[in-house]
């Protein structure tokens, strides 16, 4: 669509001229989010100051039918962020302050715009943990996590982010701002809208509040490295940490291209021999996590590891994390465009899906790279690519992926374990969920926006 001038006119009216941004510029920066070869321009950029704001830009674009696609950093991975059918990306980061952190109650009241990480800090700084560690987490906001319930390093142990939303403020996009659950650990009054809007990816409502939930900072962390002859190996030994009685609190893997690629870009003296390394964390007082970790390694031998190694001081196990961080990262150094998956499957069928996703990229005769949250099943395959332009090669990176995904739901997994559905899981989402789910999330889609202006083309379209 084309917003009219008077059109424009009048949402300037509401936020202010210098809030709203539609030079060709800003137009193409705000066309596509952290996802490759998806891309469609807005009209217009807005970035509101408040929620009255949001309420009054919601009330505005479904008085006149506009889409609008709420943004936060723009780092998802699914294409979640680009305005498929033009209109408004409306942009949360000015909406950016911690409104309180309370010690007393284990819970924090922030704007959507503050980043994951200044969170985390700040619950820090008060003895507290804010627990969900997505990779991204120096630029993802909390709004866009909790809109994609984000799950990270941390999801074995302490969940993913619906486990820790304690209510929220939202804006419909009739332009009525509703509150959902509260500062109360314990609530079961009515239907849980908290959790529905976790994970709505944007489709629903705007988040303008969050109260989400704290733990007591852990007392000391430490991580270790187990490595193998190959992936597969490394995902049988997943099931034996498992059974060998402790929850770690980081469970991550990384195949030999991976090790490959994080070893260029961080040097941190990882074997280049192995086929396959598991990245072992946990976290509580020094005696217990020296004790787990050992029983992790002994797990990890048993099960066919040919090194273990603990980090010997808190920097180089913080080194081991930021290596797991900087995977993706350290991959796109590898070629002109990485489009990364997060399939998922039950834990005891990882190997069988390492072994899938290497049959279906030599059938394909792609590149593919695997790392991923092990202990949650949640495999991250990586294709890398030359560049876009090559389109023999695209499509067949995209056909891989369509087989990597049937592939999981056959392992009775799923199409997406965290990164979301947006526009480019959309296709598959049906093979997932079946005719009748689809049917449902569009009516409770239509009872939420009965225009359909809040990110059309995605979840509940
Ligand atoms: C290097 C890298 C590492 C990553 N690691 C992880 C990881 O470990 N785990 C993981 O889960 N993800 C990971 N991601 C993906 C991404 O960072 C997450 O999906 C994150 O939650 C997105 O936050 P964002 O602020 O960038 O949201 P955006 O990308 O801006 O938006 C994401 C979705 O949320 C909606 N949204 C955003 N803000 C609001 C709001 N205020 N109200 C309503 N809807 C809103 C948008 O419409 C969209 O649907 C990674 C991405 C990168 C690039």
């Amino acid at each position: 669509m084309t917003l009219s001038v008077p059109l424009l006119a009048e949402l300037r009216g509401i936020v202010g001229a210098p809030r709203v941004h539609d030079a060709d510029g800003d137009l193409v920066a705000y066309s596509r989010d952290a996802t490759p070869l998806f891309t469609h321009a807005p009209d217009a950029v807005v970035f509101p100051a408040d929620t009255a704001e949001v309420a009054a830009v919601l009330a505005w674009a479904t008085r006149h039918r506009v889409p609008v696609v709420p943004r936060g950093a723009g780092s998802n991975l699914c294409a979640a962020t680009v305005p498929l059918r033009g209109g408004v990306v409306l942009v949360l980061t000015r909406l950016d302050r911690i409104l309180e952190v309370s010690a007393d109650e284990l819970l924090a009241r922030v704007q959507p715009g503050v980043t994951a990480a200044a969170l985390a800090d700040a619950a820090a700084a008060r003895g507290l943990l804010w627990a969900p560690d997505p990779g991204s987490r120096t630029v993802a906001t909390v709004g866009g996590t909790i809109a994609t319930c984000a799950g990270g390093l941390r999801g074995l142990k302490y969940g993913v982010t619906r486990n820790h939303v304690l209510g929220l403020e939202a804006v419909l996009p009739t332009g009525e701002v509703i509150r959902t659950g509260g500062r109360l650990w314990k609530d079961v009054a009515g239907y849980d809208l908290t959790r529905l809007l976790t994970g709505s990816e944007g489709t629903l409502a705007v988040l303008t509040e969050a109260t989400v939930a704290l733990l007591p900072a852990p007392e000391s962390g430490n991580t270790g490295v187990a490595y193998f002859r190959t992936l597969a190996d490394a995902g049988a030994a997943v099931a034996a940490v498992i059974r060998a009685g402790v929850l770690p609190a980081t469970l991550e893997f990384l195949d030999r291209a991976c090790i490959d690629a994080v070893e260029d870009f961080a040097h941190l003296g990882l074997r280049a021999d192995a086929g396959g390394l598991l990245l072992f964390g946990d976290d509580g007082p020094p005696d217990l996590v020296a004790r787990h970790l050992d029983r992790i390694g002994t797990a990890c031998v048993d099960a066919g590891a040919i090194e273990v190694t603990t980090a010997r001081a808190v920097a180089q196990a913080e080194a081991l994390l930021a290596a797991r961080r900087c995977t993706l990262p350290a991959l796109s150094r590898r070629g002109g465009v990485t489009i990364l998956e997060d399939a998922t499957v039950p834990r005891p069928r990882i190997a069988d899906m390492v072994d899938r996703i290497e049959a279906i990229a030599a059938r394909h005769d792609v590149r593919i790279a695997t790392f991923g949250h092990a202990g949650d099943g949640n495999l991250h395959p990586t294709c890398v690519l030359d560049s876009t332009e090559d389109t023999d090669e695209v499509r067949r990176a995209e056909a891989a992926f369509a087989d990597i995904f049937a592939a999981a739901l056959d392992l009775g997994g799923t199409i997406t374990g965290e990164h979301g559905v947006g526009a480019a899981k959309l296709p598959f989402l049906g093979a997932r969920l079946g005719a009748d789910h689809l049917a449902l999330l569009r009516r409770i889609k239509a009872a939420f926006d009965p225009a359909g202006i809040l990110n059309p083309g995605k979840l509940g379209s």
